[in-house]
């Protein structure tokens, strides 16, 4: 099957790994689970080790059926290469790990998922200046930045409160000021929103949520856009600049992060993963249009004391994310009027899961403070804007009809 460029989104995923030659005919890249790759010619191992020729080495630094799914993220992305992690953690810890030192000041989005905002927590007490700003608004992450910014890091849509970054115009600032832009393009997946299109350098996912998509595999993923120009950032060390300065942040990133912290991504969850993303279109459509109803639902019922999703007419970056997003995204959030205990309203659900993950084919449901928020504390989650009582729900693809008698039967 010889490249076209004009193929959609979903074909050009399903036909991907038949772009090069594949074992057998195969039509899913195989599952390799060597560890390690041998050489007849031991000179040509040398020159694969000292970056002289492509091939494999050793599994943490990479292996075929992640480079193929490497390969198929860095095309739902429109970028330039991709590397995978273990998980979507891996991935941001990464860029920590590999590009941040002592001394460094980064400006992060307040409203965030509850780990990467630990994870802030811990490169402050490694020497890294971290400022929260409400990056709904491009002048609060302005006022943040000092002549010491690395990096503006955001979520598209924050989990779990579903705040809209003001991404366009934060984009715009950072390639005004030379500073890396990095994305957490989780929440709406490069199905909904290309962060490259707002000049994002660096593109987070979380592979485990809408990407894989079905719960059963852990998966992160970096992906250069080739939006930023690496020749700008102070942190690289001189054996990574013998590239041409395009690849300079991958190249430190691969061996600083992926090959010295380890956390790299086994061959079988990338296999998962893959097969999860033929379908991410069309689990995205599906789950959007229901969250749309479910929030449109929950809205007009006066039990319910406030709903949070950005497809919303009600929602404060409602015109943003219509700007943005091709939908919103299967994540909302909501409050139950005093009085509704939010255990009891869990319990009642027929088909919401109370449990913590999200972008699943199944609909899951969560009460935030109590749980994946509860480490951080009262204040810092009053300052996120999460309430005691708040229900994150991530919708899956179960019928919409079904989604909504379940809603509307727990309130009744
Ligand atoms: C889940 C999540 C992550 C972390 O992904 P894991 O695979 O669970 O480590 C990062 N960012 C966002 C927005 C997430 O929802």
């Amino acid at each position: 099957m010889s490249e076209k460029k004009s193929y959609g989104f979903t074909t050009t995923i399903l036909h991907n790994d038949r772009q090069k030659p594949i074992e057998h005919g195969s039509l899913h890249k195989p599952i390799h689970t060597s560890v390690t790759f041998g050489y007849n010619d031991a000179r040509q191992l040398a020159s694969v080790f000292q970056g002289k020729e492509p091939g494999f080495r050793y599994g943490r630094q990479g292996n075929p059926t992640i480079s193929a799914l490497e390969d198929k993220i860095t095309k739902m992305e429109d970028g330039v290469s991709t590397l995978c992690f273990a998980t979507g953690m891996g991935a941001i810890g990464a860029v920590f790990q590999a590009l941040l030192r002592a001394g460094d000041h980064i400006v992060s989005s307040s409203f965030l998922f509850g780990n990467t905002n630990s994870l802030w927590q811990t490169a402050a007490g490694q020497g890294v200046e971290v400022a929260f700003a409400d990056a709904t608004d491009v002048a609060n992450v302005e006022a943040a930045l000092t002549p010491a910014t690395r990096l503006v890091f955001v979520e598209t849509i924050a989990n779990p409160r579903t705040q809209v970054a003001d991404l366009a115009r934060i984009g715009r600032l950072c390639k005004e000021r030379g500073i890396l832009f990095v994305v957490d393009n989780t929440m709406t997946s490069p199905y909904l929103f290309r962060p490259k299109t707002v000049g994002a350098g660096l593109v987070v996912n979380a592979l485990t949520k809408s990407i894989g998509g079905h719960g059963n595999a852990l998966g992160g993923s970096l992906t250069d856009t080739g939006e930023y120009d690496w020749s700008a950032f102070p942190n690289i060390a001189a054996n990574y600049k013998r590239n041409p300065p395009a690849q300079w942040g991958m190249a430190q990133l691969r061996a600083k992060a992926l090959r010295d912290f380890g956390a790299s991504l086994a061959p079988e969850a990338a296999h998962h993963i893959a097969v999860g993303a033929e379908t991410l279109a069309l689990r995205m459509e599906r789950a959007s249009a229901s969250a749309l109803a479910v929030t449109r639902m929950l809205e007009a019922d006066e039990r319910v004391a406030a709903v949070y999703y950005p497809g919303l007419a009600s929602h404060p970056q409602h015109a943003l994310a219509s700007d943005l997003f091709k939908a919103y995204g299967s994540l909302f959030s909501f409050e139950l009027k005093d009085g509704i205990d939010c255990f009891d309203y869990l319990n009642r659900l027929k088909l919401g899961i109370s449990a913590s993950n999200l972008g699943d084919t199944r609909t899951l449901v969560i009460p935030v403070s109590h749980t994946i928020f509860f480490e951080m504390g009262a204040e810092r989650r009053a300052s996120m804007g999460i309430a005691e009582s708040l229900i994150r729900v991530s919708v899956g693809i179960e019928d919409t009809a079904d989604l909504l008698d379940d809603f509307r039967c727990a309130l009744d």
